[in-house]
C-alpha cells in the first residue's frame, strides 16, 4: 500500500495544508493500492509564491543554462524508467509495452524542446526596433490522467526553455505516477521554486491557479468542459490560456486505399491507450459500397487484440481508468445499441473471463448515423463507429460535422489527393496512411478541441511575451 503524503514546493517535499485523502485504485484488479493527501488552495498559493520568487532569477538564465536543465530532466526521467513504467501500469492500467513507450516519449519531449531552444532567435531587429522574446511569467500546468508523464513534460519543457517557473497540478488520479516523476524533477537539481507540484482537485488547486494574479498563463490539457471553465476563470486576470481538449477524430478511408492494411490500422489507432486517447480516430468513414468488407476486416482485426492483464507482454488493451469512466463507456455502448447501430463485435459488459477490473469489450459499430451519440460524443474507450459516405465531398462534410477538430486520418495511395483532402479538413493534426505524429511539430486542435499549440518551437513560443524596444541605438535616436 503506497501512501503519498507530500507535495513539492520550492525544491522540497513538504506536507500540504490540505487534509483530504483520496484512495488510489488499480483499474485492472479494482484493489486499493494506495492513497494520496491532496493539496488545497493554500498549498497552491505557497507554490505560486515560490514560483514567483524563482522567476526573478530564472527569467534571466542563459539559453545554455536552460538547455543543460532540460538535459538533466531528460536524464533523470530515464534513470527512473522502471519505476515510472510500474506506476503507469499499476495506477493507470497501461499495457507494459505502451507504458515503456510512454516513458521514452516523456523524456524525449525534453530533448526535442532543448533542440528548439538552442536554435531559437530570442532577439530580432525590425525597422528601428529591437524585438525581444521574454518569458511570460509563472505558468500553471493542469493535466489529465490519460497520459500523465508526457502531458506534463511537454508543458514543462516549453516553460523551462522559455525561462518560466511552473506550478504543476496533475490529475488527482495520477498521484503515484506524479510522485515518481516529481522525484525525477528533484534529482535534476533545478533552482528551488522553478518546478512545484501540487496534486489536488480541480475546483481547489486548479481553480486557484486559474484565478491567481501571479500566474501569467495556464497550460491545460483535459476535457472541453473544464477547458471552457478555465478560460472563463482566466478572464479577470487576462492570463494567457492554452487548451488541449477533447476530440472525435475522423478516419477517412478512400476507395483506392488498401483496405487490408487501412482497416486494421484504423482499429488499432482507435483503441490506442486503452481507447483513452484524445486524438483517437473514433469515426471511421468508408465508402458505402465497401461496408460489408470493412465490417469483416474490422471484426478480424479486433479478434487479434489481447485484452487483459496490463503486465502481460502480449496485452494490447488494458482496463479503463476508473469505475466512473467504465460506466460512462458502458452507457455510450448501450446508447449505440438503443439508437439502432449495428454491433459488429463487442458490446456492453466485460470481456469473457475478465470479471474483475474495468475491462471493456473492444467494440465496433456499423451503420452509425451522424445523429447518434456514438458519432458525436467523446467515448474515451475502445469503441469504433463506422459511418459510410457516397462521394469524397460527402466524406469531408461528415468529417467536419463536429464541434471538435483535433486529429484526422486519411488512407489512399494517391498522396496528392490525400493532401488535397487534408487541406479541406478542420483539424490540427492529420496523419496520412497510418503515419505517426511528429513530436517536434506543433500539436493542437481547431474549433472546440483547443487553443494554441504544443511541442517544439510552437510550444516554446506560447510561453513567451514580445517586447519591442526603440530608441536603444544612440546613433539612430
Ligand atoms: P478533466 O477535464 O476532467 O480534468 C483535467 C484536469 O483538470 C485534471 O487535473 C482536473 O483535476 C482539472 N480540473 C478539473 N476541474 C477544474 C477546474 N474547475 N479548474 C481547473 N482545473 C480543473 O479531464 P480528464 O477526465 O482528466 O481527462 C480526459 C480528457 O482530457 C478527455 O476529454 C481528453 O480528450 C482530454 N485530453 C486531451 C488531450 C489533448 O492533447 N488534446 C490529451 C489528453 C487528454
Amino acid at each position: 500500500m503506497k501512501s503519498i503524503e507530500q507535495i513539492y514546493v520550492n525544491g522540497e517535499f513538504i506536507h500540504p495544508s490540505g487534509e483530504q485523502y483520496q484512495v488510489l485504485i488499480n483499474p485492472a484488479t479494482e484493489q486499493i493500492i494506495g492513497h494520496v493527501r491532496l493539496g488545497d488552495e493554500q498549498d497552491a498559493k505557497i507554490a505560486i509564491a515560490a514560483a514567483k520568487q524563482a522567476f526573478r532569477t530564472f527569467s534571466r538564465t542563459t539559453v545554455e543554462e536552460r538547455s543543460q536543465m532540460l538535459q538533466r530532466l531528460h536524464d533523470a526521467i530515464l534513470a527512473k524508467s522502471d519505476r515510472l513504467i510500474q506506476a503507469n501500469i499499476d495506477e493507470y492500467g497501461a499495457p507494459k509495452r505502451a507504458a515503456t513507450g510512454r516513458v521514452k516519449l516523456a523524456a524525449n519531449n525534453l530533448l526535442d524542446t532543448k533542440e528548439a531552444l538552442e536554435s531559437y532567435n530570442f532577439v530580432q531587429y525590425i525597422g528601428k526596433a529591437k524585438v525581444v522574446a521574454e518569458p511570460i511569467g509563472v505558468i500553471g500546468i493542469i493535466t489529465p490522467w490519460n497520459a500523465s508523464y508526457s502531458q506534463i513534460t511537454a508543458k514543462l519543457a516549453a516553460a523551462i526553455a522559455a525561462g518560466c517557473p511552473v506550478v504543476i497540478k496533475p490529475s488527482e488520479l495520477s498521484a503515484m505516477q506524479t510522485q515518481v516523476l516529481t522525484e525525477c524533477f528533484h534529482d535534476a537539481d533545478l533552482p528551488p521554486g522553478v518546478i512545484n507540484v501540487v496534486t489536488g482537485l480541480g475546483h481547489t488547486v486548479g481553480a486557484e491557479l486559474t484565478r491567481s494574479p501571479d500566474v501569467a498563463m495556464i497550460s491545460f490539457t483535459g476535457s472541453t468542459r473544464v477547458g471552457k471553465e478555465i478560460r472563463r476563470g482566466a478572464v479577470d486576470t487576462m492570463k494567457r490560456v492554452t487548451l488541449e481538449l477533447g476530440g472525435k477524430s475522423p478516419n477517412l478511408i478512400l476507395d483506392d486505399a488498401d483496405f487490408s492494411i487501412a482497416i486494421p490500422t484504423a482499429v488499432s489507432h482507435c483503441f490506442t491507450n486503452n481507447g483513452q486517447a484524445c486524438v483517437a480516430g473514433t469515426r471511421l468513414l468508408v465508402p458505402e459500397h465497401r461496408l460489408e468488407e470493412v465490417k469483416q476486416l474490422a471484426k478480424q482485426a479486433v479478434q487479434t487484440i489481447t485484452v487483459g492483464n496490463p503486465w502481460s507482454e502480449d496485452t494490447i488493451l488494458g482496463p479503463i481508468v476508473t469505475e466512473k469512466q467504465y460506466e460512462h463507456v458502458q452507457r455510450l455502448i448501450q446508447s449505440g445499441i438503443n439508437e439502432g447501430a449495428e454491433l459488429v463485435t463487442g458490446g456492453a459488459g466485460r470481456p469473457e473471463g475478465l470479471e474483475q477490473g474495468y475491462f471493456v469489450k473492444p467494440t465496433v459499430f456499423a451503420n452509425v448515423t451522424e445523429k447518434m451519440a456514438i458519432a458525436n460524443e467523446e467515448i474515451f474507450g475502445p469503441v469504433l463507429s463506422i459511418l459510410t459516405y457516397g462521394t469524397i465531398d460527402e466524406a469531408i462534410e461528415i468529417a467536419n460535422n463536429t464541434s471538435y477538430g483535433l486529429g484526422a486520418y486519411i488512407s489512399t495511395p494517391d498522396l496528392d489527393k490525400a493532401v488535397e483532402v487534408a487541406s479541406r479538413i478542420e483539424a490540427g493534426v492529420i496523419a496520412i496512411n497510418g503515419a505517426g505524429f511528429e513530436m517536434k511539430a506543433p500539436f493542437g486542435g481547431f474549433k472546440q478541441s483547443g487553443i494554441g499549440r504544443e511541442y517544439g518551437v510552437y510550444g516554446l513560443e506560447e510561453c513567451l511575451e514580445t517586447k519591442t524596444i526603440t530608441g536603444y541605438d544612440k546613433k539612430q535616436a
